[in-house]
C-alpha cells in the first residue's frame, strides 16, 4: 500500500501574498514557507483566522526567501505554539530577522494608532505579534547550506537552490521516496544587475510553481525608460521601493547612471532603515552577489543616505528636485507614506513604481490611476505624475518563467500554479499548456490536494 502524500495550500493560492504549503508525509508535517497575507482587507483578516492545524503538530519550517510574504506569519506561528526548527540559507535568515523585527513594529505602531486616533473598528487594536514574538521565534532558525542534500527522515530530505530573486534566495527541491517535489518559491531575473541568473531544476513528479508575473512580458527597454522618466522631471522623483534587493538594484542602477552621467545630476537619497540593514548583510555574503565591495562601497558613497526621522521630515520639506528610494515597496507602510503626505499633492513630483503592486495596496491604487488615497484616516488627492517601470521588478516574467522550466527531463506528473493572481495564473497555465501540453492546476485558498505517495517501506533514493 502506497502512503499518500498531501499538500495544503494554505496562503499564496489564488493570490501573490501569504505563501505557505503545508505537506504532510511519513507521519511529518512540514510548511514550506510561511508568509504573511498583505493587501486587500479580506486578505490580511486571514491573517487572523487560527492556523488551520495545531502549530505544535508542525514538525518543520522550510524557507523559500526572506520577504514578508514568504516568512511575515512566522512570529504569529510561534506565538501559537510552534516551536519545531527553521530551516533556510543563512542570507536568507539575516534577511528575515530584518523583515520580522520590522514587521513586528509597524504591526505595534498601527495598532498604537488606531487605539489613539479610534480608527479600529475592534475594542482594543491589537497587534498580530509584537517583538517579544519574534524574539521567540528567531532562535528557531537553522542555517543550512545551498546545494546540498539535507535529511528529514528516513524518507525524506531536501536541497536549497539558487533563485536570483533577492539574496538568499532558494527554490526547494524534496525527495520523498522516489518521489520529487519541487517548490519554486520566487523566480528571479535570468538578467539582474545584482544577481546570477537561477539554477533550473531538472527533475519534478510534482511542481509547485509562482506566477506573479505569468501573464507579463517585462519590456527589455527598462534602464532607458529609468533614464527618461528621471530626465523628463523637473521636480521630485519618489520610488517605492522594497528594501530587500530592489532598493540595493535602483542604488546600483542610479550610481551607474549618475557615474555615466546618463541622468540630471540631482541628489539620490535611500531613506530605507531596513534597506540600510540589508546592505549590511550584502557585506556578509558577497558570494551570492555578482557586485564585488568596491562597487558595494563606492556606490553607498555616493547615495545620501537617510538616517533618522528627522532628517526624513527635513527631507520631505525640503523645495530641491532629488531622487528619493523608500519603504515599502507597496506603499502599505514605511517611510515612504511621509513623503507621500508632502508630495502626493504636488503636480512637479513623479512616483515611480518599480515593483509588484499587489491588489488593494496604495501601490496599486496608484498604477490603477485612482484620484485620491488614504493616509492614516486621512485623505490626499493626487496631483503627483504616477510612472511605472515593470522591467526593474525582481521576478521573472512569462517568458522567464517557462525557461525555468526548461530543463525537467520529464513531464512533471502534477504542476500547481501559485502565487499570482487568478489572470496571472490561469495565462500561465494555458501557455505551459499551448507550449509543452502539460496540464495544470490552480488551487484555490486551503484546497489540499493528495498525490499517492511513497511505497510503504520504501526509503530514499540514491
Ligand atoms: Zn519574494
Amino acid at each position: 500500500m502506497n502512503e499518500n502524500i498531501s499538500i495544503r495550500f494554505l496562503g499564496g493560492a489564488g493570490t501573490v501574498t501569504g505563501s505557505k504549503y503545508l505537506l504532510r508525509a511519513s507521519e511529518k508535517y512540514i510548511l514550506i514557507d510561511c508568509g504573511l497575507f498583505q493587501g486587500l482587507k479580506k486578505l490580511r483578516l486571514t491573517n487572523w483566522k487560527p492556523f488551520p492545524v495545531d502549530p505544535k503538530s508542525i514538525d518543520l519550517v522550510l524557507l523559500t526567501h526572506g520577504h514578508l510574504d514568504h516568512v511575515g506569519y512566522l512570529p504569529r506561528l510561534a506565538k501559537e505554539g510552534f516551536g519545531g526548527e527553521i530551516w533556510a540559507t543563512a542570507p536568507t535568515l539575516e534577511i528575515a530577522k530584518v523583515i520580522l523585527e520590522d514587521s513586528a513594529k509597524i504591526q505595534e505602531e498601527e495598532s498604537e494608532h488606531a487605539n489613539t486616533f479610534g480608527y479600529s473598528k475592534h475594542k482594543k487594536a491589537l497587534p498580530l505579534y509584537d517583538l517579544n514574538d519574534v524574539k521567540k521565534t528567531t532562535p528557531l532558525f537553522t542555517s543550512q547550506p545551498p546545494n546540498q542534500w539535507l535529511t528529514i527522515s528516513d524518507s525524506i530530505r531536501v536541497r536549497f537552490r539558487y533563485n536570483g530573486h533577492i539574496i538568499g534566495a532558494t527554490f526547494i527541491e524534496m525527495n520523498l521516496g522516489d518521489k520529487t517535489i519541487v517548490f519554486s518559491g520566487d523566480i528571479g531575473r535570468t538578467i539582474d544587475p545584482l544577481l546570477y541568473p537561477p539554477e533550473l531544476p531538472e527533475e519534478a513528479d510534482v511542481m509547485i510553481m509562482e506566477s506573479t508575473y505569468g501573464n507579463r512580458i517585462h519590456p527589455s527597454d527598462s534602464e532607458e525608460q529609468l533614464i527618461r522618466t528621471i530626465n523628463e522631471s523637473s521636480g521630485t522623483i519618489l520610488i517605492p521601493s522594497f528594501a530587500v534587493e530592489r532598493t540595493q538594484s535602483l542604488m546600483f542602477l542610479l550610481w551607474k547612471l549618475r557615474k555615466r552621467k546618463a541622468i540630471q545630476d540631482i541628489p539620490v537619497y535611500m531613506d530605507s532603515p531596513m534597506g540600510r540593514n540589508v546592505l549590511e548583510i550584502f557585506h556578509h555574503h558577497p558570494s551570492w552577489l555578482k557586485l564585488s565591495r568596491n562597487e558595494c562601497s563606492e556606490m553607498c558613497n555616493d547615495i545620501i543616505r537617510v538616517k533618522t526621522m528627522d532628517e526624513t521630515l527635513k527631507l520631505a520639506t525640503d523645495k530641491n528636485p532629488k531622487i528619493i528610494i523608500a519603504g515599502s515597496g507597496m506603499a502599505t507602510g514605511g517611510r515612504i507614506l511621509t513623503y507621500f503626505e508632502r508630495y502626493l499633492g504636488d503636480k512637479m513630483c513623479t512616483i515611480l513604481l518599480v515593483g509588484y503592486q499587489a491588489e488593494g495596496t496604495r501601490g496599486r491604487q496608484l498604477l490603477d490611476g485612482v484620484e485620491e488615497i488614504k493616509l492614516h484616516g486621512k485623505r490626499f488627492t493626487i496631483k503627483a505624475t504616477i510612472k511605472n517601470i515593470s522591467g526593474l521588478s525582481a521576478h521573472a516574467d512569462q517568458t522567464e518563467l517557462l525557461h525555468w522550466l526548461s530543463k525537467l527531463k520529464t513531464a512533471p506528473q502534477h504542476i500547481f500554479i501559485t502565487h499570482g493572481e487568478l489572470e496571472a495564473a490561469k495565462s500561465l497555465r494555458d501557455k505551459i499548456k499551448q507550449d509543452k501540453g502539460w496540464n495544470c492546476h490552480i488551487p484555490n485558498l486551503f484546497e489540499e490536494v493528495v498525490i499517492e505517495g511513497i511505497p510503504a517501506g520504501l526509503t530514499l533514493k540514491n
